[in-house]
């Protein structure tokens, strides 16, 4: 477990980071989610001892982290990094190299890597002739190659088209099912609710909420319910109880203010007409992230 605990960061008088706390589990997806200029970058920099912290710390398995550890871990940082004139695929075999590998091993790590990635057509390429897309994939091989216990992306899904997020997901999914610590930040909010097993908001350098997806969802969960209907749902809005938040014919959107109002309503709705639904909502990920954030 890579746990941080009261991260604090200081640039001049300006307080970038205020008692950041977190952890980023094994085996599960952990989204790090804010706006620009949140410290999710500073935050992801200090964990991998690429910049000083001010204060608290982060640990692996309750021990500070090692140099040696740090080395191991996986890092795609925002700004791209590539030699724009080495072919993709020697220059994937050359970073295993430099992590130890063998040249033999290198090359079937390499290969194997980028071919989960969707890259298998381009291996003898130059980095630069790729789109930024197929760039971006060829950056996640990178930080992969070696096989690293804990993985930190910075915005991995940024720039990629529709089938792209599928590919790279689907490997950093098949990742933590491995075992491997993955925290990847996202502003893409749609990406990181489908994605994540774990979520971190964090918005003005501290952190506003983090937990399980589905724990968050519950959290936040108001007493808002929708009615589909196949007759008019407009006596909701006479409804003691009831307070009509969207309508359209036999569809209906309201809050209500116990429990009993709502199965009172279930069972008025079931005499009145054929009921094809009716449901809690449960807040997207974008509501919660704006509820908290305030
Ligand atoms: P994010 O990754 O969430 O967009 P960052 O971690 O990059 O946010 O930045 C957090 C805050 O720290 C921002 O307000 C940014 O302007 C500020 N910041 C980042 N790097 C520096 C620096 N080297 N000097 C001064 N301020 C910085």
């Amino acid at each position: 477990m890579l746990r941080l605990r009261g991260i604090t960061k200081r640039y001049g008088e300006r307080q970038v980071l205020d008692d950041v706390s977190f952890d980023v589990a094994p085996g599960r997806l952990t989204g790090f989610v804010g706006g620009n200029g949140a410290g999710k970058t500073t935050t992801m920099r200090i964990v991998l001892g690429l910049l000083a912290r001010d204060g608290g710390e982060v640990t692996l398995d309750g021990a500070p982290l090692t140099p040696e550890e740090r080395r191991n871990f996986g890092y795609m940082p925002e700004e791209r990094g590539l030699y724009p004139k080495m072919k993709v695929l020697d220059h994937i075999v050359y970073l295993a190299r430099l992590h130890g590998f063998g040249r033999a091993e290198a090359t079937r790590r390499a290969t194997e890597l980028l071919e989960q990635l969707g890259l298998a057509e381009r291996l003898g390429d130059n980095v630069e002739t790729l789109s930024l897309g197929n760039q971006q994939r060829a950056q996640i091989a990178a930080s992969l190659v070696h096989e690293p216990r804990v993985l930190i992306l910075d915005e991995p899904f940024s720039g990629l088209d529709p089938l792209a997020v599928e590919t790279v997901a689907s490997v950093l999914q098949q990742r933590a099912a491995d075992g491997v610590s993955v925290l990847f930040s996202s502003h893409q909010l749609d990406v990181v609710e489908r994605l994540c097993d774990d979520l971190v908001i964090i918005a003005g350098g501290t952190i506003r909420a983090a937990g399980g997806r589905d724990a968050l969802r519950e959290q936040h969960a108001t007493n808002r319910y929708e009615l589909v209907s196949d007759g008019d749902a407009g006596w909701l809005r006479a409804e003691p109880g009831v307070q009509v938040v969207d309508f359209a014919g036999g569809f209906a959107v309201f809050d209500v203010d116990s429990d009993d109002t709502a199965q009172r309503v279930l069972r008025k709705a079931v005499d009145l007409g054929a009921v094809a639904s009716f449901a809690p909502q449960h807040p997207s990920l974008s509501q919660i992230f704006k509820e908290v954030i305030q």
